[in-house]
């Protein structure tokens, strides 16, 4: 501990990755096969991420099925091997001084770093009804595979028509007597091969063009008021549970004025997962892009990486001291 109270870690790093989801784990192992000093910080103290929250993995490259947890498993023993530290560390700030870089967690601690990735996915967005708060954990979930169980030979509703809405209410027909997947328009947008594997489950009862108006209940969720966009009509359908799946927000509040981002919060970056920032990247879900896809993730959380990689190279060639002013960077276009 310092005089000021902030407890300093002695060493330096040469990468901190922030969040210990798939794209961390993959930064991970290729800067501990580079050898380089790389610390995992997780607000879990774990790795595994969305993972954990996924029951079968089936899109991922010689991969044909995997459990999340026995993929999260295998990739945290990868990384240990190549003498990778994970460690429980909420960050709230991060910022450049000199040729370091200052990673900041909630109890006071900094960690001095070369450079910094940052891979903190984001959480399930919220529907923004009434009753949502109130029966939150009372009937009201964002994770099929935690909660799924509570639910046994019940009426359970899905909101959404994405990836996760479609494929998480193929899941809660093991446990739901029916499964209603309420959507705001007449088509879902998840994956075919998943729209058809719900469209054939007997359980499953697909509601077009209709929105959540009000989740009620005494004391925990017994029905859903909906609204039929078209016709205006209201009605109130009898339910169990109420699993949201309505999208997706970036954990990107860390992230100071100086770091682009796009209408939703996501953070832009270069081609090389870089920021405007020189030694800080971005990569996995929190990052702006196309997909949002466990393969392109671990794919630009390598990008990152080497790119981590290139520029410790540089910085040590150029007779690196911690003083010595930040390079001026060539500005990136977005
Ligand atoms: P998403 O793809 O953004 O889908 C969100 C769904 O919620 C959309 O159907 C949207 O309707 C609906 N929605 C949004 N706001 C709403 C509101 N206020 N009221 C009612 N409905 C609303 O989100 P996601 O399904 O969570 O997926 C997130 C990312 O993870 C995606 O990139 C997805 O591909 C990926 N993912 C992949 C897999 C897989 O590969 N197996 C599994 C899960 C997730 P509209 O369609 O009308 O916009």
């Amino acid at each position: 501990m310092t005089s000021n109270g902030i407890a300093q870690v002695p060493e330096d790093w040469d990468v901190v990755i922030i969040g210990a989801g798939p794209a961390g784990m993959a930064a991970a192992l290729y800067t501990g096969r580079a050898k380089l000093k790389t610390l995992l910080l997780d607000r879990a103290g774990l790795g595994g991420g969305q993972l954990m929250n996924t029951e079968l993995i089936e899109d991922y490259p010689a991969i044909k099925s995997i459990t999340g947890s026995a993929m999260a498993d295998d990739m945290v023993e990868q990384i240990r091997e190549f003498g990778v530290e994970i460690t429980y560390g909420e960050v709230t700030a991060f910022e450049a001084r000199g040729n370091r870089r200052i990673v900041k967690t909630e109890d006071g601690t900094e960690y001095v770093t070369k450079t910094v990735i940052v891979t903190t996915g984001g959480l399930p967005r919220k529907l923004d009804v009434t009753g949502e708060q109130e029966f939150a954990g009372r009937g009201v979930s964002y994770c099929a595979i935690c909660d799924g169980a509570f639910f046994k030979n019940q009426v359970l509703a899905v909101i959404g028509g994405g990836d996760s809405a479609v494929e998480e209410g193929t899941f809660l027909t093991r446990y739901g007597e029916k499964v209603y997947i309420i959507h705001r328009r007449d088509e879902w947008r998840a994956q075919k091969l998943l729209q058809e594997r719900a469209l054939n489950n007997p359980k499953i009862e697909p509601i077009w063009n209709t929105v959540v108006e009000e989740i009620g209940g005494d004391g925990k969720v017994q029905w859903l008021r909906l609204r039929d966009v078209t016709t205006g009509e209201e009605q109130r359908v009898d339910v169990g549970g109420v699993f949201i799946y309505v999208g997706f927000m970036p954990n990107s509040q860390i992230f100071g004025h100086e770091y682009p981002k796009d209408a939703q919060g996501f953070v832009i970056t270069d081609d090389k997962m870089e920021t405007p920032v020189p030694g800080i990247y971005v990569a996995g879900d929190v990052r702006s892009q196309y997909v949002r896809q466990i393969s392109n993730a671990v794919g630009d959380a390598t990008t990152a990486a080497v790119a981590a990689t290139r520029y410790i190279e540089e910085l040590d060639a150029t007779g690196d001291t911690e003083e010595a002013e930040t390079a001026e960077k060539v500005p990136v276009e977005y």
